[in-house]
């Protein structure tokens, strides 16, 4: 199964003076092109064009990778490793509509492509799979675990998901069988009552504790040596929380953090508990549900210790259209004036979420989806001024997984007149979540071997910011460095990702100008 790792795969070599390749490492170093902007005397902008000129450095090895998933047991747990374990096997299955196969749609790394340049004899686009631009780890060849406080095995639970075919359950039913959740740490008062039946299979105390972090951390480090893993990435896909409260010297700086979990704080989440002892472990922990799990505390604990952090919410469907469809509509010079957007759907996930306070962790992760870009135009918008914005969310267990979401887009367009655009989205959800997942992880991991320096500057190379806003792209809060703005518009999103991991290969990013096609 582990077919690829160590191999350094490339499909490409850059040819440059900029670039250089050793068995080890790939060098380059790149010119950032941007443009400041000062205000002079009268008020009107200058532009000036800046360069800086970075090195980066990339470790050319691919590790051996463990994802480990909190809350293994629900619906994304069971449908991202029964999809695993399927790709990894070529499994077909027989469905009402003829075959299937494995694949990894819906995964930006395996099921997109970049364009590397024009061909040099034809003029034609030469585009690559995603996935080839930097070495980076085959999903197929993750070995997976993690935690769940339910403690049924994978297959039983994968029944319990109501996601996938009963041909393709049939076929990884064996394997996913021998697959148990460890025991994990339930705080009640975090999640819904209606999740209390699921909860047997929990580590002893009801609140935060070092013994918490210290179990969690072994767990770790076990996993790593019994799986003889290079690196571990450590996934939240466990029930959205409710939101903690930020209590000054509890959890707004690191040390405040360590002590209040020593305390035994209410305030302090399970999540947070399982942030604090991947960041110790020095492991990659990203969070895939709205709760604010990154207290301020912790995500200075992640700085003080080089720790990579990500977040919040998987970016799955409704959010993933607005933020795409916003972007197109004010761009276009439209004025959006409001968006409702109404959700049922019948999984676990909804029957959490329709307890008020897990909720409300939700609607703070919708809401803010489209405000960057109504900042950035005003032409349109008077400042202060946004659209209306209302999200609902309603649980309706005979849908399962088959989440609804409806969303009507009102503009207003030229001398006064309207436009009404009504979406209707449906998708299984977790189907949407698991290629999510798998994309944090292969990235998460990618950024762990990417350093830079600037090259004027003497010194050694650094890591990246702790907070890795590079996966925005699949999040729908993306948590970005602290002060620094936040980008919500997906195309962005993806340009951002696509562009630095080009310059880490010493290629421009990814411009349309397409100039070869219109000056001759
Ligand atoms: P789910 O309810 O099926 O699975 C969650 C699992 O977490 C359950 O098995 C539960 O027992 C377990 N759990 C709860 N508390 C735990 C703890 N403290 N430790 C370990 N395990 C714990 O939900 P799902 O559909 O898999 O979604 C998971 C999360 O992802 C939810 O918060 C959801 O809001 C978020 N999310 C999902 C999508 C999507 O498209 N599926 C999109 C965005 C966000």
């Amino acid at each position: 199964a582990n077919g690829h790792a160590g191999a350094a795969r490339s499909t490409f070599v850059v040819n440059s003076p900029n670039v250089t390749y050793t068995d080890a490492e790939i060098k380059s170093k790149y010119t950032y092109r941007t443009t400041s902007v000062d205000t002079d005397a009268s008020g009107n902008f200058v532009a000036t064009p800046k360069e800086v000129l970075y090195d980066f450095k990339v470790d050319r090895k691919v590790p051996k990778v463990g994802m480990m998933l909190v809350g293994w047991g629900g619906n994304n747990g069971t449908t991202v490793t029964a999809g695993i374990l399927a790709n990894r096997r070529n499994l077909v299955w027989e469905t009402k509509e003829g075959p299937r196969e494995a694949n990894y749609y819906g995964s930006v790394v395996m099921g997109s492509t970049m364009k590397l340049g024009t061909d040099a004899k034809t003029n034609k686009e030469i585009n690559i799979p995603f996935h080839d631009v930097l070495p980076m780890v085959h999903p197929n060849d993750f070995v997976i675990g993690g935690w769940d406080i339910s403690g049924m095995n994978l297959a039983k639970a994968m029944d319990r998901a109501q996601v996938l075919e009963p041909a393709l359950k049939a076929q990884v039913k064996k394997e996913m069988a021998e697959m148990v959740p460890l025991p994990s740490i339930y705080y009640p008062d975090f999640i819904a009552a209606n999740q209390e039946d699921r909860a047997d299979n929990v580590i002893e105390g009801t609140k935060a504790s070092m013994a918490h972090v210290e179990h969690l951390r072994k767990d770790i480090r076990d996993f790593k040596a019994n799986n003889n893993l290079d690196k571990v990435i450590i996934m939240w896909t466990a029930n959205t929380e409710r939101y903690a409260d930020i209590i000054p010297g509890v959890n707004d700086t690191a040390d405040n953090l360590l002590k209040a979990i020593e305390q035994g704080h209410e305030e302090v989440s399970p999540s947070t508990v399982f942030a604090v002892a991947s960041i110790l472990e020095k492991t990659p922990f990203i969070n895939g549900s709205p709760q604010n799990t990154f207290v301020p505390g912790a995500i200075e604990l992640a700085q003080q210790h080089n720790a990579y952090i990500g977040g919040d919410d998987f970016k799955s469907g409704q959010t993933k259209m607005k933020s795409a469809l916003v972007d197109f509509l004010i761009n276009a010079g439209i004025k959006l004036t409001s968006i409702a957007s109404y959700n049922h759907l019948g999984n676990n996930d909804g029957k959490n979420l329709s307890s008020q306070k897990q909720f409300r962790s939700k609607e703070i992760s919708k809401s803010n989806v489209v405000d960057d870009m109504v900042e950035a135009n005003s032409v349109l918008y008077k400042k202060g001024e946004h659209p209306d914005h209302c999200v609902v969310i309603k649980y309706m267990p005979a849908v399962a997984d088959n989440k609804r979401a409806l969303d009507e887009y009102y503009a207003e367009i030229f001398l006064g007149g309207h436009q009404t655009i009504s979406l209707f989205n449906i998708c299984e959800d977790s189907l949407l979540a698991s290629p999510l997942i798998i994309d944090l992880v292969i990235i998460a991991e990618m950024m762990t071997r990417i350093q830079w320096k600037s090259s004027d500057a003497e010194g050694d190379y650094k890591n990246f910011h702790s907070v890795l806003s590079v996966l925005s792209y699949m999040l729908k809060a993306p948590l970005t460095p602290p002060g620094t703005p936040v980008v919500n518009a997906l195309a962005k999103q993806r340009a951002a990702l696509t562009n630095i991991f080009r310059a880490c290969v010493g290629l421009e990013p990814e411009s349309d100008m397409t100039l070869e096609h219109k000056l001759f």
